[in-house]
């Protein structure tokens, strides 16, 4: 079943331990299912994961829940399903953050231009891939923060697997990594643009995130959705490896 989760909550299928981590992980409460835990303090932020598309893409809306504007993160596939959640949710989207521009990451952005009008920030390395939007595009070089409402959304340049590849770190503590760093894995660095010694560098700067960070990867590739920069360092083998060389040997294979 396609995965499609308020992920700011509490996964039903969490066991009571995996639950108690969550809620410090996210430091919230949540609703998943229309259940509330009244006993949190409720956060502004709004985070859904849906799975779109023949390749097993996350898609992302990431929002302030009291003003009821959203971002959509790598907008593809089905725009519509994805805008059809955002207004069932009872969110305008306003435009949408680009991790990186493959395919299988931005080939509903016109549709959603077409029904938002809205900004797309894009490294500014990969800004030339999306011709015929220039007054809606924002580059962006890395570093920058904007705000959704009063949620705090910060670029990282993270190239390796694409020159222009960028995480949103989201209100500090949510990490959207694109297809940098997925679970247990991270993207490939044999296509065009693809670098490994820079991959090796970006995945550094990525685990020296605070390690209750929460992961949420471009793709559906691991038995779980979610995972966290901790979790991460400990079983992801290519965080695991310390030096430059093995990185290249076992990313390349050479
Ligand atoms: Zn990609
Ligand atoms: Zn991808």
């Amino acid at each position: 079943m396609y995965q499609n989760q308020l992920v700011n909550a509490i996964p039903h299928h969490f066991k009571e331990y995996r639950r108690e981590q969550t809620l410090k992980w996210w430091g919230i409460d949540a609703d998943f299912d229309g259940r509330y835990y009244p006993f949190m303090a409720r956060s502004v932020l709004y985070l859904r994961q849906m799975e779109l598309g023949p390749m097993q893409n996350f898609v992302y809306l990431v929002g302030d829940r009291e003003k009821k504007e959203a971002l959509l993160v790598d907008p593809a596939w089905d725009v519509k399903a994805a805008l059809d959640q955002a207004a069932k949710d009872g969110f305008l989207v306003k435009g949408a953050l680009i991790t990186h521009t493959h395919f299988d990451h931005v080939n509903g952005l016109e549709d959603l231009l077409r029904a938002t009008d809205g900004i797309v920030y894009v490294h500014k390395e990969e800004a030339e891939f999306l011709r015929g939007m220039k007054k809606n595009i924002k580059r962006i070089e890395g570093g920058e923060k904007i705000q959704v409402g009063s949620v705090e959304v910060t670029f990282l340049h993270t190239p390796g697997h694409t020159r222009g590849s960028q995480c949103f770190l989201v209100n500090e503590k949510n990490l959207i990594s694109g297809d940098t760093l997925f679970i247990n894995a991270c993207g490939r660095c044999d296509l065009p643009g693809g670098d490994a010694e820079e991959m090796y560098r970006s995945l550094n700067r990525l685990a020296s995130l605070d390690e209750s960070t929460v992961l949420y990867p471009g793709h559906n590739y691991a038995d779980d959705a979610t995972s966290t920069v901790g979790d991460e360092k400990k079983f992801n083998p290519y965080l695991k490896i310390s030096n430059l060389n093995d990185f290249l040997k076992f990313r390349m294979g050479q």
